[in-house]
Order: C-alpha cells, then sequence, then structure tokens
C-alpha cells in the first residue's frame, strides 16, 4: 500500500508576512509538489463526482489554480471573479468586507447562466469575507451555489460559519490555527 499523504505537511508557514504578528499559509509548496497537488485536487474534487456541476468560480488568484484544475476534473465551465477593473467585458461588482477595510470583486455580466450549479473555490477561507462577497455575487446573477471549497480552513476566524449561515456547504481540507 502507498504510505497516505500528509497535505497539511506540504504548506509551507511564514511568520509575520504580510505583516508582523500573521502566519502566512502558503500553498505554493503544496501546489509545486505534483503528487501533492494531484491528491490535493483528487480530494476536493472527490464529493463533487456525478452532481452534474456546471461551472466552478474561483476567487482571485490562487482560487484560479484550484479552480481550472476542478472545472477540468468534473467536466465544468470556470468562471474567474476578480478584484475590480480586471475583466474586460461588462460586469456586475459586489462590496465585501476584509479583515481590515472593504473592497470590491467582479464578475463578468453573463458569466453564469439563472439555475447554473456553481462551487465556488479559493485556497483559504479565514473571516470568509471574501467568499460571503463572492457568493453574494454569484446568487445576484442566478447560480444554485452547490458548495465552497479550500485547502485550508482558519476555523478561529470564523469563515465556515459565516458561509453555512448564508446556507452554503463548505469542505476544506487541513485546518490551521
Ligand atoms: P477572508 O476573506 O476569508 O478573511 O480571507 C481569505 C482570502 O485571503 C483568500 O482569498 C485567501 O487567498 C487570502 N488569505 C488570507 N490569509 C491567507 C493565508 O494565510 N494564506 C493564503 N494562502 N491566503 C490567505
Amino acid at each position: 500500500m502507498t504510505k497516505p499523504i500528509d497535505l497539511a505537511a506540504s504548506v509551507r508557514s511564514i511568520v509575520d508576512y504580510p505583516k508582523p504578528g500573521i502566519i502566512f499559509r502558503d500553498i505554493t509548496t503544496l501546489l509545486g509538489d505534483a503528487v501533492v497537488f494531484r491528491q490535493a485536487v483528487d480530494e476536493l474534487v472527490r464529493p463533487y463526482t456525478g452532481l452534474g456541476v456546471d461551472k466552478i468560480a474561483g476567487i482571485e488568484a490562487r482560487g484560479f489554480i484550484l479552480g481550472g484544475a476542478l472545472a477540468h476534473q468534473l467536466s465544468a465551465g470556470f468562471v474567474p471573479i476578480r478584484k475590480k477593473g480586471k475583466l474586460p467585458h461588462e460586469t456586475v461588482r459586489i462590496a465585501y468586507s476584509l479583515e481590515y477595510g472593504v473592497d470590491e470583486m467582479e464578475m463578468h455580466v453573463d458569466a453564469v447562466k439563472p439555475g447554473e450549479k456553481v462551487i465556488l473555490t479559493d485556497d483559504l477561507i479565514a473571516t470568509g469575507g471574501t467568499a460571503e462577497g463572492a457568493v453574494k455575487l454569484l446568487r445576484q446573477q442566478g447560480a444554485e451555489i452547490v458548495s465552497a471549497c479550500f485547502v485550508i480552513d482558519l476555523p478561529e476566524l470564523g469563515g465556515r460559519r459565516k458561509l453555512e449561515a448564508l446556507g452554503v456547504e463548505v469542505r476544506t481540507l487541513m485546518e490551521f490555527e
């Protein structure tokens, strides 16, 4: 039997980044290992196989990497949710809360059709403010959010609870304090 891979061990923790007191969970080390990356994608995809998902929506920027892989595996389309001013066609925009302050995100107005089944993805959920904004934006356009998945959950920051309170199922591969 092959040894199971410890996905959490492949995440690099960077102390005091981007500012003192923060431990940044860096997934580039997970992405850079072919075996680990494949396993992470396989684990994210497994519960969604056969659900007839139409689209994966990925949050800029690391959600694009995961979202592209998930979309391929599930034979779904991919929708980029971007910081404002980056998308070339007509967009819909929403303000969302960050740990300190607010920002705005956008997606193309025709990126999802009403009733389409969408899975939202990003690398990490912390306070959930970013994912909450994306859920609202997608729902405004009529998407049915099947689930939201992340490689990492920081449970102490309450993001999972925030999404679940919106009626969104949340799946994650690991937790860090
Ligand atoms: P939230 O809105 O849930 O508070 O923050 C989540 C967003 O911030 C995600 O888009 C995520 O990529 C980014 N983020 C916040 N902290 C970290 C971290 O420690 N590691 C990584 N990779 N992303 C983070």
